[in-house]
């Protein structure tokens, strides 16, 4: 097969816990010229003002979830997920299957080789398959609650809850093809990131040329 029929990259998803480095590491990929789509970021940009999403989300769970100039009341749905996992899996079930469309229709518009699509709850979700390939971003937890005190100045027991939500860090890494450790300097991940990146280069141009029929279809 011709190399111009294969239509999408080579999916590297990239994972890790709260605070474990994923922005800083995806960020690197970025300046290595690789597209990266973001879950997180689309997640945001669904739930805007106005977005169908929103709209879906107000009618199942609650009008109090909009604030009066028809945002989304963040803390307030954070609480309401926190206690309680029927409005959790409510709330799932809603936004899950339009972040992964939207995410697809992204990969689907990229000419690259590769790219990464950052995917912070896939060990939670199960959703393993979503990817050609899996990066867990990974640090010991001391240093990820000392980063995300000193960054969003969360307390001891704000971090231990959002910990104890997650995914260990030993479930996360069963999934993981590849392991960055962050749980040392940050000026060690430019070369970490450099040479997955010449990694994933090989990794996708031997998935391109494998391939018996043009590879149109994210995630198949
Ligand atoms: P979140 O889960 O909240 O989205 P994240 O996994 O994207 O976080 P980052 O935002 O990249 O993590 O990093 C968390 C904080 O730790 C940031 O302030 C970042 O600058 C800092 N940081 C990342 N890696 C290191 C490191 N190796 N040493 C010190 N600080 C770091």
């Amino acid at each position: 097969m011709a190399d111009t029929d294969v239509r999408r990259p080579y999916v590297v998803a990239l994972t890790g816990g709260i605070g474990s480095g994923k922005t800083t590491v995806s960020d690197l990929f970025a300046e290595q010229g690789v597209p990266v789509v973001d879950t997180d970021v689309i997640a945001h940009e669904l739930v805007a003002p106005g977005q169908p999403l929103l709209a879906s989300i107000v009618s199942a769970l609650g009008q109090e979830l909009l604030d009066a100039y028809g945002r989304l009341r963040r803390r307030k749905l954070r609480e309401m997920i926190f206690t309680s996992a029927e409005t959790r899996a409510t709330l799932e079930s809603l936004m899950h299957p339009r972040i992964l469309e939207e995410a697809e229709r992204q990969i689907l518009a990229l000419k690259a080789p590769y790219c990464i699509l950052v995917i912070p709850l896939l060990a939670e979700s199960g959703n393993r398959d979503s990817a050609d390939r899996v990066l867990v971003v990974d640090a010991d937890t001391a240093s990820r609650a000392e980063r995300l005190a000193a960054r969003d100045g969360m307390t001891r027991t704000q971090i231990e809850a959002a910990l104890a939500a997650q995914a260990s860090r030993d479930q996360r890494l069963a999934i993981a093809d590849d392991i960055i450790d962050n749980s040392g300097e940050k000026s060690s991940l430019p070369q970490k990131v450099s040479s997955l990146h010449q990694r994933y280069l090989s990794l996708a141009d031997e998935w391109r040329r494998s391939a018996d029929e043009p590879r149109t279809v994210p995630f198949g």
